[in-house]
């Protein structure tokens, strides 16, 4: 969840899985990445970035187990104000293009 309480909804999306962009699958390096990543059994996703170019990423479903949610359904940090650096720089620009927060 970001930081700009103005502009995020507190939708909660950001926390209730993670997405790892990991490269552009139309090269052969990417592609073969993609196929790795699928051998595992990993879920795949493609996302488009703010250049229009297709890249692909890893995406788990599991909640962070700091979400809560709040009487009105807003969702909230339980350990906001030491929440790790990930959650603190995250843009929202690529992995949910409906986040309020850019
Ligand atoms: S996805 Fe965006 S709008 Fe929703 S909680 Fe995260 S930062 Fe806020
Ligand atoms: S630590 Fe807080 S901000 Fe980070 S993913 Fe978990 S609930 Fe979201």
């Amino acid at each position: 969840m970001s930081q700009n309480k103005k502009i995020c909804n507190q939708c909660g999306k950001c926390c209730e899985g993670a997405f790892f962009l990991i490269d552009d699958a139309y090269t052969e390096g990417g592609l073969d990445h993609l196929e790795w990543a699928r051998n595992h059994g990993l879920k795949t996703v493609f996302r488009e970035n703010s250049e229009g170019k297709r890249l692909w990423g890893i995406e788990l479903d599991t909640p962070c187990k700091y979400l809560q949610k709040s009487a009105d359904g807003k969702s909230f940090c339980a350990i906001y104000e030491n929440r790790p650096k990930m959650c603190r720089i995250y843009t929202g620009e690529k992995e949910f293009p409906d986040c309020g927060y850019k």
